[in-house]
């Protein structure tokens, strides 16, 4: 091992790839080693690598102004550009845009945002957070109380009850519903939790839900038919606000521009982006905010004559240079609608794999998926995580690169510049590793 405290590993493991390079949809180990890309890095080079356009733009950004900052009354070209592509882009009315570094500190700024509102609209209880268990929304102290998956959450202490941050039910059919209930019914049922739970706080004490639209970490999870409508429509009679947490699905991942868009959510209040906003090549997130909402701040900031939150680095010349890069090759090259087709033949060149002896369930939308794992099909009985973590480093082997996930799964989420072909060649390494793990 090195003298590196890596993130989110087993310090006692001793297995490590050695990424030297990367190029297009493949990165190569210090042994020279091909692997696909299967996860497009952890769900974010949605252009692949060694793209020369971004490289160019981030080289002329760093000769032309390598730094400026953004606190009271600074700001410069790009991040005003920026923000104004974000704004066309976003299925958000009105949107105002916050930068800060990662999806992360994004998420932490929504919570001073909500709270910064409570007091501005005047009504300071109303600050609680209902987020879903087994959600997935950063690491920071607050970021990773919006977090329920138990690694992020043990032995650290999260102030989720400081924070006001409750649970409600994660909608995940295959392993939440009761015996015989329809899809239907398992939405109706926790979407009555959810009110349930709204009722018994009392609303005026909640200010937002918060959701990833299709999650990622833990375990791309696809919502029955009909959950957002239903979801929207009880938040709407509660007054909460929807907070959309886009990081993963943001930017052509679902096989739409936005996981709002694939997944029926309307207008939300808050949208959290990051990954995709600079296919990863720099670190740069957004906190988008909905005109309405961003209007009730403005007054209060002049009473207290400041808003009192911003990074050194918020809207970092190289960062926006990028991102904006970015999304002008987003639309400049029909990403999105390519990636909507690749998507379409990637489900339709997974869903074959339920039929594997270790496969519970295929999911997925566009080009991100999951496949449960299961020790017995008619019970969909999970296996201890090894076996996820097992059939990782058999594709490793193989050459493809994925992730297990939530313990019980393995994800896949390819750049969206992938082609039919190498979904192919995505697919045959991922039987390989299905199969050396059943013989194992
Ligand atoms: N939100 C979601 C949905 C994520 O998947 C992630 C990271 O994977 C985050 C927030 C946190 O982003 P970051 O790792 O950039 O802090």
């Amino acid at each position: 091992m090195t003298n590196v405290i890596y993130p989110t590993t087993n310090f006692k493991a001793t297995e490590q790839i050695v990424v030297e390079r990367g190029e297009g949809v493949y990165v190569y180990d210090n042994h020279g080693k091909q692997y696909l890309e299967g996860l497009a890095g952890l769900w974010c080079t949605s252009l692949g690598y060694g793209n020369q356009e971004l490289i160019d733009a981030a080289t002329a950004q760093m000769g032309q102004l390598s730094y400026y900052h953004a606190f009271g009354g600074k700001t410069h070209p790009m991040m005003m550009a920026l923000a104004d592509k974000i704004r066309d882009m976003v299925p958000v009315d009105n949107a105002k845009i916050f930068f800060g570094n990662s999806g992360s500190d994004a998420n932490d700024t929504f919570i001073k945002i909500l709270r910064y509102y409570a007091n501005a609209t005047g009504r300071p209880e109303k600050r609680k957070i209902i987020t879903r268990e087994r959600g997935y929304h950063g690491v920071t102290v607050a970021a990773g109380a919006l977090t329920s998956l138990p690694a992020n959450l043990t032995h650290f202490d999260a102030p989720v009850e400081a924070l006001g941050i409750l649970r409600t039910d994660h909608p995940h059919y295959y392993k939440g519903r009761h015996p015989g209930e329809s899809e239907e019914a398992f939405v109706d049922r926790i979407v009555g939790n959810l009110e349930k739970l709204i009722l018994a706080e009392g609303a005026d004490t909640i200010a937002a839900f918060l959701a990833e639209p299709i999650t990622g970490a833990s375990g791309v999870i696809v919502p029955p038919a009909g959950y957002y409508e239903k979801v929207q429509a009880v938040l709407n009679k509660h007054d909460i606000m929807f907070w959309a947490d886009e990081v993963i699905c943001g930017f052509g991942r679902t096989g739409n521009d936005f996981g709002c868009t694939t997944m029926n959510i309307e207008n939300p209040a808050l949208m959290t982006l990051a990954k995709q906003l600079s296919s990863a090549y720099v670190p740069i997130s957004a906190s988008v905010v909905r005109g309405d909402i961003y209007e009730a701040l403005v007054e209060p900031v002049s009473e207290v004559g400041v808003f009192g939150h911003g990074y050194t680095y918020s809207g970092h010349p190289l960062g926006c240079a990028v991102a904006l890069k970015t999304l002008e090759i987003y639309e400049r090259d029909n990403i999105f609608e390519k990636a909507a087709k690749t998507g379409a033949y990637l489900q339709k060149k997974l869903a074959p794999f339920a039929e594997h002896p270790l496969v519970g369930e295929v999911r997925g939308r566009g080009l991100i998926a999951a496949l449960e794992l299961v020790s017995d099909k008619a019970t969909g009985e999970g296996f201890p995580p090894s076996v996820a973590g097992f059939l990782t480093n058999a594709c490793a082997e193989a050459g493809l690169i994925g992730r297990p996930v939530a313990g019980t799964a393995f994800a896949l989420c390819p750049p969206l510049i992938i082609t039919e072909a190498q979904i192919d060649e995505l697919t045959d390494k991922l039987a390989t590793g299905l199969d050396a793990t059943l013989a194992h």
